[in-house]
């Protein structure tokens, strides 16, 4: 199947700009008459630095982050957050987690490895339909930090509010980031595994406070310090510096669309097209509840496994793919990010009313 024909709704890793990839492609062998491809460059030379702090400097503008925060580029995905996080923030305390889909429990699991965990709000009894109100929130008063996860990727719902908490705030933004404003002040650490809105699989960008620096435990292995880490601007060891390119690329491409609050409007139009289709369908069923329904990750189903499977393989044929839900929550899943043309999906809602007709 020829891209020009298929819609890509992989919810990681996923979809990326064309531009982006285009400017990659033409400049694959041969980095602006360097003789060399950004994958054959030291990453301690002068080249890659340029790139490096172009690519920092473009995400500290389009995401305003304060001068309060570094910004760094790290290897070993979302998951190895969920144990730096506590190695470095945990130190002889305890810690909130709310628990609103897969990624946060398994934070919250990793986290009990290095202190004691307190669990400020669970939405596994609902099958994770929901995001809690603020009210709901059960906080301690000693936390060492308070822990979510924005957007749930496999279960479809995302926090419309940021919490208001006395702890530093420390939020899972791997599947939302880029895609609306956020005032990142209030945050003490931002992270995201950069292969679903940013740039391929291999890079994790941790925004940090500065003031949270230097709290690690002991046995913190260096490379998981941010302290040392921001110290060594992220190349105490090689940076994934491939991937620190394409996110250049992909930050260009954000930024020639209007930026992140142009993003913005284009999910909720996304997003709004079919959870519109979704309420009034006699076939399909969101899973999330209205008020906290991701605006990146639509889950649905048609409570029929075989016909739930059906449609995966049908839609498949017609050049939409990879719309298979995640296993713990079965059913299907369209993963809209930034680079998902409005296009791709007024196409899908549109298949999904022929495939609706022909079934009910
Ligand atoms: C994908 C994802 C993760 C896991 O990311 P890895 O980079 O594979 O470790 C964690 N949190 C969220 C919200 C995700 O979407």
């Amino acid at each position: 199947m020829a891209r020009d024909n298929a819609f890509n709704f992989s919810a990681g890793p996923s979809v990326m700009p064309l531009p982006a990839l285009e400017s990659a492609r033409d400049q694959l062998p041969d980095y602006m008459g360097s003789g060399v491809s950004v994958m054959e460059m030291s990453h301690r030379s002068k080249q890659f630095q340029e790139i490096f702090d172009s690519t920092k400097l473009k995400l500290r503008t389009l995401m305003q982050v304060p001068e309060t925060h570094d910004i760094l580029f790290l290897q070993g995905g979302a998951t190895l957050q969920f144990a730096a996080i506590p190695m470095n923030l945990l130190e002889g305390g305890c810690a909130d987690y709310a628990i609103t889909g897969n990624f946060s429990k398994k934070a919250a699991q990793e986290a009990e490895k290095y202190g004691s965990v307190h669990i400020a709000c669970d939405s596994s009894p609902t099958g994770h339909d929901r995001i809690p109100s603020q009210e709901e929130l059960d906080c301690t008063e000693v936390a060492k930090y308070f822990y979510y996860c924005a957007n749930n990727t496999v279960y479809g719902t995302e926090w419309q509010y940021v919490p208001r908490v006395s702890a530093p705030l420390v939020c899972d933004m791997s599947s939302d980031i880029l895609s609306y404003p956020v005032d990142v002040s209030r945050f003490g650490l931002i992270y995201a595994g950069a292969q679903k809105n940013m740039a391929p699989a291999g890079l994790t960008v941790v925004i940090v406070d500065k003031s949270l620096l230097g709290r690690e435990m002991a046995i913190t292995p260096q490379v998981m310090s941010y302290k040392i880490l921001s110290e060594h601007d992220s190349m105490l060891n090689t940076p994934p510096c491939w991937c620190i390119y394409m996110l250049g690329l992909t930050l260009d491409w954000v930024r020639a669309q209007g930026g992140v609050e142009a993003m913005d409007a284009l999910r909720r139009e996304r997003a709004a097209l079919l959870y519109d289709f979704l309420d009034n369908s006699r076939l399909f069923k969101a899973h999330a509840l209205p008020g906290s329904r991701s605006f990146m990750n639509v889950t649905f189903s048609t409570g029929n496994s075989d016909l739930d499977a059906e449609f995966v393989k049908a839609s498949s044929a017609r050049g939409f793919l990879n719309l298979k839900g995640h296993k713990v929550a079965g059913g299907m899943r369209a993963s809209i990010y930034n680079a998902m043309p409005v296009e791709g999906v007024k196409k899908l809602v549109n298949y999904m009313k022929e495939f609706e007709l022909s079934h009910v």
